[in-house]
Parts: C-alpha cells; sequence; structure tokens
C-alpha cells in the first residue's frame, strides 16, 4: 500500500476542483494505494461535496493555523478545516518556510495543532542546494523532524513524513531513488530512536519533489520510500492516476 498524494499549492478554485473529480476515474489504484488530495482551502468544500469524489481520495488542507479561532486574518484553524472534511493536514511545506519564512517551532505548533483536531499531519521536511552542497543534508532534516516529532511528545496518534528536497520542488529536478532511500533511512532511524520501532515502521516517509508518470515507479519502489507526494503532476486527473497506477504494485 502506497500513499499517493497531490499537493495542488494555489491551483484549483472550486469549478476546476469539481471538473477534476468528474474525470478522475480511480478504478482498482485505490485498492492498492491511499490516494490523497490536498486542495487549495477555497476548494475544500467543494472537494467534500463533489458528486463524481470516488470516497477513496481524501482530503486534505495545505496550511492550519495553530490556534482554534482568533483575530488572524486570512488563516484557518485546524479545527475548522476538519469540520469542512480535511482528514489530513500539509505542515512545514518548503513553501510555507521559505516562501512564508514558517519556522520550525511553528510547525511544531500546527502539528500538535492538527493531531489535537483530528487530522493527520504530513509533515514536510528537506534541505535547500546550499545546504546539500555543504553536505548538511541530515542535519537539517533531522533537526526539522525532532521539532516536530517532539512536539507530539509520545501522544503522536497517526502522523505521515515528507522528505522534499527543496531543490526538487517545482524545479523539473529529481532525486536519484539512491539520495531518497538514504534521506528516508536517516527519518526512519532517527523514528525508531524517538518513537521505537513500532512506530518507525507504521510511519509512512513520502518523497516529494518533481515526481511525474515518468518516473513515479522507479521512486515508489526505491526501499524505504513508502509513497510520494506530487505537486504540479497531481493537478491533471490522468497525470495523478498515472502516478497513482505506479504504485502499491
Ligand atoms: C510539492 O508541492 O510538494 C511538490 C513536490 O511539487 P512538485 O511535484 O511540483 O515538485
Amino acid at each position: 500500500m502506497a500513499v499517493i498524494a497531490g499537493n495542488w499549492k494555489m491551483y484549483m478554485g472550486p469549478a476546476e476542483t469539481r471538473a477534476f473529480f468528474a474525470a478522475l476515474q480511480v478504478g482498482a489504484a485505490a485498492d492498492r494505494n491511499e490516494l490523497i488530495i490536498f486542495p487549495p482551502t477555497v476548494s475544500l468544500g467543494a472537494a467534500v461535496s463533489s458528486p463524481d469524489r470516488d470516497p477513496r481520495v481524501q482530503l486534505g488542507v495545505q496550511n492550519v493555523h495553530w490556534e482554534s479561532t482568533g483575530a488572524f486574518t486570512g488563516e484557518t484553524s485546524a479545527i475548522m478545516a476538519a469540520e469542512v472534511g480535511a482528514k489530513f493536514a500539509l505542515v512545514g511545506h518548503s513553501e510555507r518556510r521559505h516562501v512564508f519564512a514558517e519556522t520550525d517551532e511553528e510547525v511544531a505548533l500546527k502539528v500538535v495543532a492538527a493531531r489535537d483536531h483530528g487530522l493527520v499531519p504530513v509533515v514536510c521536511v528537506g534541505e535547500t542546494l546550499d545546504e546539500r552542497r555543504a553536505d548538511r543534508v541530515e542535519e537539517v532534516i533531522l533537526r526539522q523532524l525532532r521539532a516536530a516529532v517532539s512536539a507530539l511528545a509520545g501522544g503522536q496518534g497517526r502522523f505521515l513524513i515528507a522528505y522534499e528536497p527543496v531543490w526538487a520542488i517545482g524545479t523539473g529536478e529529481t532525486a536519484t531513488p539512491d539520495d531518497a532511500s538514504s534521506a528516508h533511512q536517516t527519518l526512519r532511524a532517527e523514528l525508531e530512536a524517538s518513537l521505537g520501532i513500532a512506530a518507525a515502521l507504521r510511519t509512512p516517509i513520502l518523497y516529494g519533489g518533481s515526481v511525474k508518470p515518468s518516473n513515479a515507479a522507479e521512486l515508489l519502489s526505491a526501499p524505504e520510500v513508502d509513497g510520494v507526494l506530487v505537486g504540479g503532476a497531481s493537478l491533471d486527473p490522468d497525470s495523478f492516476l498515472g502516478i497513482a497506477l505506479a504504485g502499491g504494485g
């Protein structure tokens, strides 16, 4: 069972969202994979109520605030996203960290808020190109992972990790399967050290960064890769399905 998740970023309004689900026929790919789409918050309601959406395609929110309510103009809380029908929450996506300057501390607060309101957090970690060139991959991804996991302090429930090297997101550059496996191994070992072997083994670690139908099978069969988080290639139903068909074989 692989996890195939699509992050639509700031694309796909409500009408396009309904059209996507009308066109997406997941068929047997939904039996072999866990399928998740993260629409923009404004399209979440349309995704939930799309009459054509196969209910096996689950939904998530791309970002949450850590408070439940308050004077935070433009923000959405985890409790509100859950009320609309989200089941998952992306937390710490590289665009949140690098475009909106989100810190490890804020990511940790968001992970806890998601967990407390019944959303499964998908914690994104990943190094920049400069950090990779400086041989700092392990240091960076472990720091990001530890901040998120220690915030959960034992009562973690289910969560997922997405390893997304920043230099591979939206650039057409993809990590090699060996690079992905090596980073995932580092993350899995840290999960084992902090939460124990059972939790480490049941926590899916997804790879993200320019995944498309043509490279999905190779990445999904790499050791330690339990699924993929897909940006650009998830906007087209055929291409999302092509990736899903590569999973869970
Ligand atoms: C993403 O947005 O998480 C992502 C991996 O984007 P892309 O697939 O377009 O690189």
